[in-house]
């Protein structure tokens, strides 16, 4: 958010002029570079280009990206550890059993 931007400002008011649009995102807050996420909500600035994404489940989400990490057949890199990390109930110790 551009604290010099009028609609920015506004964004979160009932008649707010950014745009939300189902979008197909790369999801590089994840940590990961390879992540897309496809119709998730994305709301933007047409002013300054500030944008926000709407994710309502985001632990849940988090989850899946990990149990497809962990069951594809490649070694983790340091990204993916740290993801899978931050996940309820997940230790270092499960990646070596
Ligand atoms: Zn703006």
């Amino acid at each position: 958010m551009s604290k010099s931007c009028r609609i920015c400002r506004e964004a979160g008011r009932p008649d707010s002029e950014l745009t939300s649009k189902a979008e197909t995102y790369l999801y590089r807050e994840s940590g990961l570079p390879n992540v897309v996420l496809v119709g998730v909500l994305v709301r933007r600035c047409p002013t300054c280009g500030h944008h926000e994404f709407v994710l309502p489940r985001v632990t849940e989400l988090h989850r899946t990206i990990t149990d497809a990490i962990c069951a594809s057949q490649a070694i983790m890199n340091g990204a993916e550890v740290r993801l899978s990390w931050t996940q309820d109930g997940w230790r270092l110790g499960d990646a070596a059993a």
